[in-house]
C-alpha cells in the first residue's frame, strides 16, 4: 500500500476493487465513485503499478528530517539506544548512505506529468520529543509531534522534506503499529504546506512482526530493522508523497510490491544476512519495485528482478 509497510505476519491485502493506499500498508476503498464501464479512460498498467496524477518527490535531493520522539539517550542500556541513533543517520548520510545508492535510484521510474525524482535522499536535520504527547500515539499525535518540531523551529519547514517520527520502544502507535504494520507514510496541510511524514516505531517492541532477524548486520536489531521499513517508507514518499501518484490496482505502492522480499543475501538471514552495502556498512533491506522493463523487485536500479 502506499506510505505503509504490514507487519511479517499479516502481509494481506484486502480484495476490493478500487482501492487506493492508506499510507498503511493496506488497501483502503477510494472515496471517490468510479463509474461502471469507464474503463476506456483507464490508466494503463505496463510495469505492474498505475499512475493517478498526482505528484511525485522531484527535488534535486529530497530533505530527510529525524525525530526522536522518547527515549533514545538514555536507559538501561544507553550504549544500544545511541548506537541506534548513529547507525540511522549513516544510513541516510547523504554521501554514504542509501541517497548514493542505485538502490534508491529505482525511484527515477516513477515520473509525474513534469519529470521523475532524481533518486537522491540525505538527511539534513534532526530534533528530539521527550514524550510530548505520552507514550500512546494516535496517528493525530504523530502529525502534531511533526507540526511542534517545525513550528518550534527545531526543523525547519520544507515542502521536499520527508519527517520521520522515530519512536522509542516504550511508545504505542494505537492505530496499529506491531499488529498492523511496522511504518506508514502520509502527507498534511502544516502551517499552509503540503508537509510528507512517517512513522516508524523501534522495532525492537516486536521483533517477530517487524524484523526479518534479530541477530543483525550491524549488532543493532533495532536500527537494523528499522533501517528496511525506513528505506521502504522513503521510497514510498518519493513516488507516492500525497497518496495520489503511483500504486497498482490493489493500492499497493512501489515498496509494498516487495515488502518482505530481499534477493539473493549475504550469509544466512537470522544471522546477520544483508543484501546491500552502502559506504563500509552492509544492511538488510527489502527491494524495490522498478516501473520499467515489465516491473519487477530488484536490489539496484536495472538489476536482476526476483520473486522472493
Ligand atoms: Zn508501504
Amino acid at each position: 500500500m502506499v506510505g505503509c509497510l504490514t507487519v511479517l505476519s499479516a502481509q494481506t491485502v484486502r480484495q476490493a476493487v478500487h482501492l487506493a493506499p492508506n499510507g498503511k500498508g493496506w488497501g483502503v476503498e477510494r472515496k471517490v465513485s468510479v463509474e461502471a464501464g469507464a474503463s476506456t479512460n483507464k490508466p494503463a498498467a505496463t510495469n505492474g503499478i498505475i499512475y493517478h496524477g498526482g505528484p511525485v518527490m522531484r527535488a534535486n535531493s529530497v530533505n530527510v528530517y529525524f525525530i526522536w520522539y522518547g527515549n533514545w539517550t538514555n536507559g538501561p542500556t544507553p550504549s544500544d539506544r545511541q548506537h541506534t541513533v548513529s547507525l540511522l543517520d549513516i544510513l541516510f548520510a547523504p554521501t554514504r548512505g542509501i541517497g548514493s545508492s542505485s538502490y534508491f535510484k529505482i525511484n527515477t521510474t516513477y515520473s509525474d506529468t513534469v519529470g521523475h525524482p532524481t533518486g537522491n535522499i540525505g538527511l539534513v536535520a534532526s530534533t528530539t520529543n521527550n514524550y510530548s504527547r505520552g507514550k500512546k500515539l494516535a496517528d493525530s499525535d504523530v502529525q502534531a509531534i511533526v507540526s511542534s518540531a517545525i513550528s518550534s523551529r527545531a526543523l525547519p519547514k520544507d515542502a521536499n522534506g520527508l519527517y520521520f517520527v522515530l519512536t522509542a520502544s516504550d511508545v504505542a502507535e494505537t492505530s496499529g503499529f506491531c499488529t498492523k504494520y511496522c511504518g506508514w507514510h502520509t502527507s498534511g496541510l502544516i502551517g499552509g504546506t503540503d508537509i510528507k511524514y512517517a512513522f516508524v516505531g523501534n522495532s525492537d517492541r516486536c521483533p517477530s512482526s517487524c524484523e526479518m532477524q534479530t541477530v543483525s548486520p550491524n549488532g543493532n536489531s533495532g536500527a537494523d530493522g528499522m533501517a528496511s521499513i525506513m528505506a521502504h517508507e522513503a521510497a514510498e514518499a518519493v513516488s507516492d508523497p500525497d497518496l495520489n501518484a503511483w500504486y497498482d490496482s490493489a493500492g499497493n505502492e512501489n515498496e509494498d510490491k516487495c515488502a518482505w522480499k530481499f534477493g539473493p543475501v549475504t550469509g544466512v538471514l537470522g544471522h546477520g544476512a544483508y543484501n546491500q552495502t552502502f559506504g563500509t556498512y552492509n544492511w538488510l533491506i527489502q527491494m524495490n519495485w522498478e516501473n520499467s522493463r515489465g516491473g519487477g523487485c530488484d536490489k539496484t536500479l536495472g538489476g536482476k528482478f526476483y520473486t522472493q
